[in-house]
């Protein structure tokens, strides 16, 4: 079965965002953490939780990934900056213990002119602060498109973090497609081999989740502006066989792409209709 959503705002609860997925044909989804702008968050309701607990499972909703705020900055030059990534990250962690054994991504961070190893260096020494043995959160690096000084461009980089990584069986890897065919990775002629280059250096069993979404812009244009699947660059046809690879097709898969629910419950429809494997 294809394990499918979209980001969707989590404003009024888990149990409303589980029924816009459902509504859409979807069986998981992504949510913010907190404000993305902001560190502002809103209180545990556990009765929220605890019905949405049974409304999943009734569902078949699993594999929530959390994203975090995109503001923060582990890699920060600024001490009090990297501190409140620590402290935001620890207490979004502490939260999603509520909803055991799901997903948190978080974009590693632009090292603004220190070096890309400084900044690798601050991002692994965050891990470190907040990764705990007891917690079943799996910790995601997000691949991204290399904007200006973002870490993360590049497989090896995000290789080199989790190398200093000491909790390493609770950190994986969010694959986006806009961002790597962004940051020079032809995943539309040459699926296969990215995903070997992706297997030599990082390690596919590291990949616990894709980003689907089509680009705007063209391979290696370091850009990072989505588009709805079928109308950027890279095409309904190479997304599709992302979702069929022999190599992914177990993974869940989160849209990011520009709709409203309406648009959303097309691109899920669409994708299911072409998905080959069960
Ligand atoms: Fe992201
Ligand atoms: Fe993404
Ligand atoms: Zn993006």
């Amino acid at each position: 079965m294809l394990r499918i959503g979209c980001h969707l705002s989590i404003a009024n609860g888990y149990m409303s965002i589980a029924k816009e997925t459902i509504s859409i044909g979807g069986n998981t989804f992504q949510f913010f953490s907190r404000n993305p702008r902001g560190t502002k968050i809103r209180d545990v309701d556990e009765t929220d939780i605890k019905q949405f607990q049974d409304y999943a499972k009734e569902h078949e909703i699993s594999i929530i990934l959390a994203h975090a705020p995109y503001t923060l900055n582990a890699a920060a030059k600024d001490e009090s900056l990297r501190k409140l990534a620590v402290e935001t990250i620890t207490e979004d962690l502490r939260r999603m213990e509520y909803l055991p054994g799901n997903l948190y991504n978080f974009h590693p961070g632009s090292h603004v002119k220190q070096g890309a190893e400084k900044g690798i260096a601050y991002i692994a020494e965050m891990l470190n602060q907040v990764l705990k043995p007891e917690q079943t959160t799996t910790v995601l690096l997000e691949t991204m498109a290399g904007k200006g000084t973002e870490i993360g461009r590049n497989f090896e980089e995000l290789k080199q973090i989790i190398d200093q990584v000491e909790q390493k069986d609770k950190i994986g890897v969010c694959m986006d497609t806009c961002h790597i065919w962004d940051g020079g990775y032809d995943i539309k002629e040459h699926l296969d081999e990215v995903l070997e280059e992706f297997d030599q250096i990082i390690g596919l069993e590291r990949l616990k989740a894709v980003h689907l979404n089509d680009s705007m812009n063209g391979l290696g244009s370091h850009k990072d502006r989505h588009a709805k699947i079928g109308e950027g660059e890279i095409g309904e046809a190479a997304l599709v066989a992302v979702i069929n690879h022999p190599k992914l097709y177990q993974l869940p898969f989160y849209l990011e792409t520009p709709n409203e629910l309406e648009g959303y419950a097309k691109e899920i429809a669409l994708l299911k209709a072409q998905y080959l494997r069960n």
